[in-house]
C-alpha cells in the first residue's frame, strides 16, 4: 500500500509507506482514477471500521490477513519460498504444502475483494510476487477485464524454477494477465523458457499463445521519481546550518574537523539479497590493501530492518553486528571509527542528504530485480559528482552501465573498485553522471507507468480486433444460410491441428471414428465437394482416407488425388536436390535428441517436437541458416512449421493446388479451415466471397477464427445437418 497504517493507544496513523513498489506507484495511483486493494499491514482483529475509513480517504482497499495468513502466506510461502528462490537463495526456501495452501488462500481472498469492487473497472495492475496466482482467478471470473501484472523481483532460470512443486500452477497464475512486465529483458527471458518448458505453449518474439488468448511479455526498467529527488536534494542545500537535517550537520561537522574524509555510502533494507556481508569484507580488505586510506574513509551504512519474523533475517542482523564490530574494532582510532552503522530507516529528506553528501555509494547485492537506491543515488547529486559503485547482479546494471561495474562476489575487484572511485577526476565523474542523470530523469517512474499502461491497452485493442474475428453463433447462422441456397460447395480442410490435435509423433495423430463420421456425412451429400488438402506425405493419407470419398491434397499442393482416382503430381517437379539436403538435416538429428527426419517425395521435414524446445527452436534457426545458403542457387524454400523445419520446391503450396480444384467447375461456396501459417497461403489465394477460418489465436488473413479442432468439427457437424 502507498500507506501504513499504525493503530497507537486506539488512534489511527495513517503515513506514506517506504520501499520501491510503494513510493513508486505512489505517484502513479495520484496520476490516474484507481483504487489500490492492498494488506494494509494492520491484522484483522482490531477495530476494521475505522482502518477501512481511513485508507478509504487515500483511495485504498483493505484486504484483511489474519496472524495465520502473515505468518503462513507473507513470512511463509512469499518470504520463505518465492523471495529466496527467485533470488537463487536455494539453501534458504522451504517447500511446505501448508504455505503454499495459505498462499492460495490469501491469493483468492485478494480476488474476492477485487470482485466485491469491480464495478467500471475496466483495467487491473497487479503486483509482485505476493500474488503469481491472482492474475488466473481474477481472469477466470472477469474475462472481459484487462490485466496487467508486474514482477518487481528477478524470474529465475529455468533451472532453479523448476524446483518448486508447485511450478505449474504459478505459471498458469501468471498467464492470467494479458501483459507481463519484468525489470529487465533476463527475467523476461527466463519466464519465456519456463512457458516453453512446462507448459508447451508457442512463442512468437515475445507473444505467447494459449489456446484463446495471446498473452504478451516485455521487459519494463522500474525508474524514480528523479525530479524528487533531484528537487529535494536542490532544496536542502539552500537551508541555513541551523535547519540541516542531524545527519547532514553531523557530516558537514566531521568534513570540517578531518577535510580530507571521503564517505562511501551504503544503504538497504538488511536482506541476505543485499550482499551486506561481502561488502563489508571487501571493504575489509580494501582498508588492508590500501592502509594510507585507513584514516581517511568512512563507510555511511544504513540497513533498513525488513521482515523481522523470517529467522534469516535475524541471523542475518547478527552476523551483519559481529561482522561490523569486528572491523570497526581493527581499524578504529581515538578519533574515527571506520563504518557508521546504522539499523534503521531514515526519513526521506535525511536519505536524500545521504545521498547528495557522500561522494561513492557501494552497492554490491548479490541479487537484485532493480534496486532503486542506486538510481535514487545519482538522481541525488547536484553538482555532478559522486561515483556509482554497483553489482552486475542488480536489475538497474542494465541501464547504468556509466557506473562501476562490479561482481558482488569479486571482494578483491570491489576493494580495487573503491580505489579507482576514490582515484577518479572530477571531469569523468561529472561525464559518466550527466548521461545518467538524463536517461533517469527521461525514464522516470511516471514513464515506466505510462510505458506500462499504454502497452496494456494494446494489447487489449488487439484483443478486441482479435475477438471481432472470432465465429460467433450469428456468423454461424449466416454461413449456413449461404450453404442451404448453394448448389456446389468445395471445402478445403487442413488436417493435423484442424481437423485433430497434435502428437508428438505424426503417425499416431490417426483419424478417429468421429471424424470419419463426420467427413464422410459431409461428402456423402452430392452438392459438397470435400478436399483434405495437407502438408502429409501421399503414402500416410492414401493410408488413412485412400478409398474415402474425399479429394487429397498433400505435401502441401505436389500430388492430389480424386475421390476413387490415383494419385496425380500437379506440376511436374524434380527431386534430385534431396540427397544432398538429407545429409545435412541428418547431421541436425544427431545433434538434437528427439528430432528425426521425415521424407516425402517433394520435401524433406526436420521434426523437433520431441526435442528440448529451447534446444530444438535453437537448432531449428541454426539448421535455417545453415540451408538459406545452401540452397541459394536451387529452386527450393525453407519453410517453418510447427515445431518442424520443411524443404520442398519452390512455388508450391496450398493456394495454388486448392486454385487448380475450383477450376473444374463454378462453385457457389467455399469454405477453407485451417491452422498453421502454410494455410495461410490458401486462404489468401481463394477468391474474396470464400469463408476463410483459422484454428488457433494468431495473426491470420482469415476470416473467422475459431480456438481449437473440436469446435472445427462442431462447425462441420452443423453443416453436415444441412442439405
Ligand atoms: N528507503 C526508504 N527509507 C530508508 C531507506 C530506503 O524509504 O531509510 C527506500 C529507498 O528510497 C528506495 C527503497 O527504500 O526507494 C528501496 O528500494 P530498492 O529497490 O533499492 O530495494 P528493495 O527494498 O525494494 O529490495
Amino acid at each position: 500500500m502507498p500507506v501504513q497504517v499504525q493503530i497507537t493507544e486506539g488512534n489511527i496513523e495513517v503515513t506514506p509507506s517506504v520501499g520501491g513498489l510503494a513510493t513508486g506507484m505512489m505517484s502513479v495511483n495520484q496520476t490516474f482514477d484507481s483504487l489500490w486493494i492492498g494488506w494494509s499491514g494492520v491484522v484483522a482483529d482490531v477495530n476494521r471500521k475505522q482502518v477501512d475509513i481511513a485508507l478509504k480517504k487515500e483511495g485504498c482497499v483493505d484486504v484483511q490477513l489474519t496472524h495465520e495468513d502473515v505468518e503462513l502466506y507473507y513470512e511463509g510461502f512469499s518470504n520463505k519460498t518465492i523471495w529466496p528462490l527467485f533470488h537463487y537463495f536455494n539453501q534458504f526456501v522451504e517447500f511446505d504444502e501448508e504455505k503454499w495452501q495459505a498462499y492460495k488462500r490469501v491469493n483468492r481472498k485478494f480476488a474476492d475483494v477485487i470482485a466485491e469492487n469491480m464495478e467500471g473497472v475496466d483495467k487491473i495492475w497487479i503486483h509482485d510476487y505476493h500474488l503469481l496466482l491472482l492474475p488466473q482467478m481474477v481472469k477466470e471470473k472477469f474475462p472481459d477485464v484487462t490485466i496487467g501484472f508486474f514482477l518487481h523481483i528477478p524470474f529465475p532460470s529455468y533451472e532453479l524454477f523448476r524446483i518448486i512443486p508447485w511450478r505449474t500452477e504459478i505459471i498458469n497464475g501468471m498467464l492470467g494477465a494479458d501483459l507481463l512486465g519484468f525489470h529487465t529483458f533476463d527475467y523476461e527471458r527466463h519466464f519465456m523458457s519456463s512457458v516453453r518448458r512446462l507448459l508447451g505453449y508457442d512463442i512468437n518474439i515475445n507473444e505467447i499463445s494459449l489456446p484463446k488468448r495471446i498473452v504478451k511479455v516485455d521487459n519494463f526498467p522500474m525508474g524514480i521519481d528523479y525530479d524528487k529527488f533531484h528537487e529535494t536534494a536542490i532544496e536542502s542545500q539552500k537551508h541555513s546550518i541551523r535547519d540541516k537535517s542531524e545527519v547532514r550537520k553531523e557530516l558537514e561537522r566531521y568534513s570540517l574537523l578531518y577535510p580530507e574524509t571521503r564517505f562511501i555510502l551504503s544503504i538497504d533494507r538488511l536482506d541476505y539479497t543485499k550482499g551486506l556481508i561481502n561488502r563489508l569484507e571487501a571493504f575489509e580488505l580494501f582498508l588492508q590493501k590500501y592502509p594510507e586510506y585507513q584514516e581517511k574513509v568512512i563507510l555511511v551504512m544504513l540497513a533498513v530492518p525488513s521482515r523481522i519474523g523470517v529467522d534469516q533475517y535475524q541471523q542475518m542482523k547478527s552476523e551483519v553486528d559481529e561482522v561490523v564490530g569486528r572491523i570497526n574494532g581493527e581499524f578504529s582510532t581515538i578519533n574515527r571509527t571506520p563504518i557508521w552503522y546504522f539499523f534503521r530507516s531514515l526519513p526521506f529528506e535525511n536519505l536524500v542528504d545521504l545521498y547528495n553528501y557522500c561522494e561513492i555509494a557501494l552497492i554490491t547485492p548479490i541479487r537484485d530485480g532493480m534496486n532503486l537506491v542506486a538510481k535514487e543515488y545519482i538522481a541525488s547529486k547536484t553538482d555532478g559528482r559522486g561515483v556509482l559503485i554497483l553489482s552486475e547482479m542488480a536489475g538497474a546494471s542494465k541501464e547504468m552501465s556509466e557506473a562501476l561495474i562490479i561482481n558482488p562476489n569479486d571482494k578483491a575487484q570491489i576493494a580495487d573498485t573503491i580505489k579507482k572511485a576514490i582515484d577518479m577526476p572530477v571531469e569523468e565523474q561529472m561525464e559518466r553522471n550527466a548521461i545518467l542523470q538524463e536517461r533517469l530523469k527521461r525514464y522516470n517512474v511516471g514513464k515506466w507507468a505510462s510505458d506500462f499502461l499504454n502497452s496494456l491497452d494494446k494489447v487489449r485493442l488487439r484483443e478486441q480486433k482479435s475477438l471481432a474475428k472470432r465465429l460467433t453463433p450469428a456468423s454461424k447462422n449466416l454461413i449456413m444460410k449461404k450453404y442451404c441456397q448453394a448448389d456446389y460447395r468445395v471445402l478445403f480442410l487442413d488436417y493435423d491441428g484442424t481437423l485433430t490435435g497434435f502428437k508428438n509423433n505424426p503417425k499416431h495423430a490417426r483419424p478417429d471414428q468421429e471424424l470419419y463420421d463426420i467427413l464422410d456425412n459431409l461428402s456423402g451429400n452430392p452438392k459438397n465437394k470435400v478436399v483434405l488438402i495437407s502438408g502429409r506425405d501421399k503414402e500416410t493419407f492414401q493410408e488413412w482416407f485412400g478409398n474415402r470419398s474425399y479429394t487429397l491434397i498433400v505435401e502441401h499442393g505436389v500430388w492430389l488425388k480424386e475421390a476413387g482416382g490415383d494419385w496425380k503430381m500437379i506440376e511436374p517437379i524434380d527431386d534430385s536436390w534431396k540427397d544432398g539436403i538429407r545429409s545435412s538435416l541428418e547431421f541436425y538429428v544427431d545433434r538434437t535428441p528427439g528430432s528425426f527426419i521425415e521424407e516425402k517425395s517433394f520435401s524433406l521435414v526436420w521434426h523437433y517436437r520431441k526435442s528440448d524446445p529451447e534446444l530444438g527452436l535453437n537448432r531449428a534457426i541454426e539448421l535455417k541458416d545453415e540451408l538459406t545458403s545452401l540452397v541459394a542457387n536451387m529452386n527450393l524454400e525453407i519453410l517453418e512449421g510447427n515445431k518442424v523445419v520443411e524443404i520442398k520446391n519452390r512455388g508450391i503450396n496450398k493456394g495454388k493446388a486448392a486454385l487448380k480444384v475450383l477450376q473444374e467447375k463454378p462453385t457457389d461456396q467455399i469454405i477453407a479451415v485451417g491452422d498453421d501459417w502454410t494455410d495461410e497461403f490458401l486462404f489468401s489465394e481463394l477468391p474474396n466471397e470464400a469463408i476463410t477460418i483459422k484454428v488457433g489465436m494468431s495473426q491470420t488473413i482469415a476470416g473467422y477464427k475459431v480456438e481449437n479442432f473440436e469446435e472445427v468439427r462442431g462447425f462441420l457437424k452443423q453443416l453436415a445437418c444441412e442439405q
